[in-house]
């Protein structure tokens, strides 16, 4: 049909706004579909971490993480420009703290691989720490600085893929999607609870909401949903010097101003709601790593549903089997980070083009017919 769009984007998270704004770059007519607003599930209440640091094992996937966070030092400006939205891009620290001997440990080893993706890695005595951050507990008897990582607002981040890709002339329709329309192996649309949109190619990028999408494509997507609770705070004082981290708890300066602390998941399935316990844990651990902190304020609480696969890695590139379909999910804790480079390969895939690094390792194929996924909680 004539007003058709060569391309619908299901989903409008970092990754599917990502990929809306490169395939539009690439001269093709695009339409997003999203069920509630662009950036309302996990994208839109990340960190905002910019960072390969935890990617221990050298391959594809620290590959990509590591293309994507160079890609934002020119991609960020072009959004800025494009979009007209300060999305907070800027330089990032992490202290790892460590309060026990065995996190010392911990965090010895730890540095001995992760020196190696950090520009900049210190190791810090129980002095050095007060001597950088005099705030944090005199319980730390060591610590290790990353310096040279990145940060952004990941909500603004989103809407700046989205305003910018809407300059370019994609539609973003505001529906759910409830299935797939094809014509022998090909897709010919998608059906949506607004009507169906016809197309050529489709790619989904559901995020946690992926698994979903079995019976629209004839074989198991393994992705499930881990809980993260985040707390935004506001504290009197000059901003901490970068993100303190103990254990799974953190509480990180953002450029704006604000606080954010986290740290406490759970596998849950979709229930999305806030935990006292989990409010309170955090509260509690931002006391401990940081005394002062326990006179912030609590601004605002929020949860994502990070979508997971069995082995960690992303799914990129073509549904087996149907043509015009593809897939790029299960960015688990790190989709930010990637969604950058994310979007620049799944528009190459889709459009025919080679792709700036190899995907082969994050088909969905991988998994053959039945992967479940590890419960680990
Ligand atoms: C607490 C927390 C902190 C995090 N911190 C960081 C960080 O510091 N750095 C980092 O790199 N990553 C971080 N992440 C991970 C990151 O947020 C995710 O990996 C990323 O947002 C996933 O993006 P997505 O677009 O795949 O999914 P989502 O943002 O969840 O988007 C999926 C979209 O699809 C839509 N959708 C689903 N089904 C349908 C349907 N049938 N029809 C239409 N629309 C549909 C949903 O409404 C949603 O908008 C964090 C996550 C959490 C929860």
């Amino acid at each position: 049909m004539p007003n058709s769009p060569d391309v619908v984007v299901i989903g409008g998270g970092i990754i599917g706004c990502s990929t809306a704004y490169q395939l539009v770059k690439r001269g093709m007519k695009v339409t997003v579909i999203e069920r509630e607003s662009v950036g309302c599930e996990a994208s839109g209440v990340a960190t905002g971490m910019i960072s390969v640091m935890s990617i221990e094992d050298p391959g594809p996937f620290l590959d990509l993480a590591r293309a994507s966070f160079e890609l934002y030092k020119t991609l960020a400006p072009e959004l800025r420009d494009a979009s007209g939205i300060d999305f907070y891009y800027g330089e990032a620290s992490w202290l790892d703290l460590a309060f026990t001997e065995e996190e010392e440990e911990a965090n010895r080893k730890a540095m001995s691989w992760k020196k190696d993706l950090v520009p900049r890695v210190t190791w810090l005595s129980d002095d050095d720490i007060r001597r950088v951050e005099s705030r944090v507990s005199a319980q730390a008897r060591s610590g290790v600085f990353f310096e040279g990582l990145a940060q952004v607002d990941a909500y603004r981040l989103t809407l700046a893929f989205t305003k910018a890709a809407e300059s370019l002339g994609v539609v973003i329709r505001y529906a759910e999607a409830t299935g797939l329309t094809t014509s022998g192996d090909r897709i010919s649309g998608v059906a949506t609870s607004t009507g169906d949109v016809g197309c050529d190619a489709v790619v989904l990028a559901m995020g946690a909401w992926s698994g979903l999408i079995e019976p629209w494509i004839g074989m198991p997507v393994p992705v499930e949903p881990l809980k993260g609770q985040i707390l935004k705070l506001r504290a009197p004082g000059p901003p901490l010097v970068g993100n303190l981290h103990l254990g799974s708890f953190y509480v990180t300066p953002k450029l704006d101003g604000s606080i954010l602390a986290g740290g406490y998941d759970s596998k849950v399935g979709f229930d999305k709601r806030a935990r006292d316990e989990g409010t309170y844990r955090i509260l509690g651990e931002v006391a401990r790593i940081c005394p002062p902190m326990q006179d912030a304020v609590l601004v605002e609480e929020s949860t994502g549903l990070r979508p997971l696969t069995p082995d960690m890695i992303p799914i990129l590139g073509p549904v087996p089997g149907l043509e015009g379909a593809f897939i790029a999910t299960g960015h688990q804790r790190k989709g930010i980070t990637l969604a950058a480079m994310t979007g620049k390969v799944m528009a190459q895939v889709v459009s025919g083009q080679d792709t700036e690094l190899p995907i082969e390792a994050f088909s969905l194929a991988r998994f053959g017919n039945g992967a479940r996924i590890k419960g680990d909680e």
